[in-house]
């Protein structure tokens, strides 16, 4: 969940705003600066049996995509107008561990999904600066692909979703007519380079560190 910390006025006690700010991007459709209207906020708050715990729920959802997000407000302190809003699900950001070049680009695919030229162009440029970051510099897209293969990178099968990413923002370079991207073209190239992305760069950052020539 995503934080966010608001102060409400004393003649207006509740929580939710109208209109959620300070989102850079929906966490449903990834639009930046998204409009994220409130939909539904009950009277007063759910208790939990038990501890007797409240929660105040509330709905909202996104002009752009009319997906629905929740938010959690949790009152800092009693009778305090300080709120901490939380954010479910929480917006997307590109793992850490991406180089900073296909970061960029991570990012711009995800943004545009509702653009799907721009968004195609974006996965494939993710791609691409990724294995250029392996150290595969030399000649086209596709010969860096398949070096990455012979290089036991990825495998034959992961060769064919990096192609794919690559036919597909080919075909918006080049005009091709007869077929207009979609925004599932747009969302299945985008998942494919965030899962290169992640056997690539985050997977492997998450073991430990090797030490003294290597792990037991
Ligand atoms: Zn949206």
């Amino acid at each position: 969940m995503t934080r966010i910390q608001i102060r409400t006025s004393d003649n207006n006690p509740s929580p939710f705003i109208k209109q959620l700010v300070d989102i850079e991007c929906c966490p449903r459709c990834g639009i930046n600066n998204p409009h994220i209207s409130l939909r539904y906020s009950p009277s007063k708050p759910a208790t939990a049996h038990g501890t007797g715990e409240q929660s105040w729920w509330a709905f909202y959802s996104c002009e752009s995509c009319a997906k629905p997000i929740n938010v959690k407000a949790v009152q800092l302190q009693k009778g305090s107008p300080i709120w901490d809003l939380f954010v479910d699900p929480k917006p997307w950001t590109p793992f850490a561990s991406l180089p900073c070049e296909a970061k960029r680009y991570m990012k711009q695919a995800r943004n545009t999904l509702s653009s799907p030229d721009a968004s195609l162009l974006m996965s494939a440029s993710c791609v691409d600066a990724m294995l250029k970051h392996l150290g595969l510099e030399k000649g086209s897209l596709y010969k860096r692909i398949e070096e990455a293969v012979q290089e036991g990178l990825i495998t034959n099968e992961m060769s064919r979703w990096g192609h794919l990413v690559r036919l597909e923002a080919n075909s918006v370079r080049h005009a091709d007519k007869g077929k207009e991207p979609t925004i599932e073209d747009a969302e299945q190239s985008f998942l494919f380079s965030e899962k290169l992305a992640e056997i690539l760069f985050h997977i492997p950052s998450l073991l430990p560190e090797e030490k003294n020539g290597g792990t037991k």
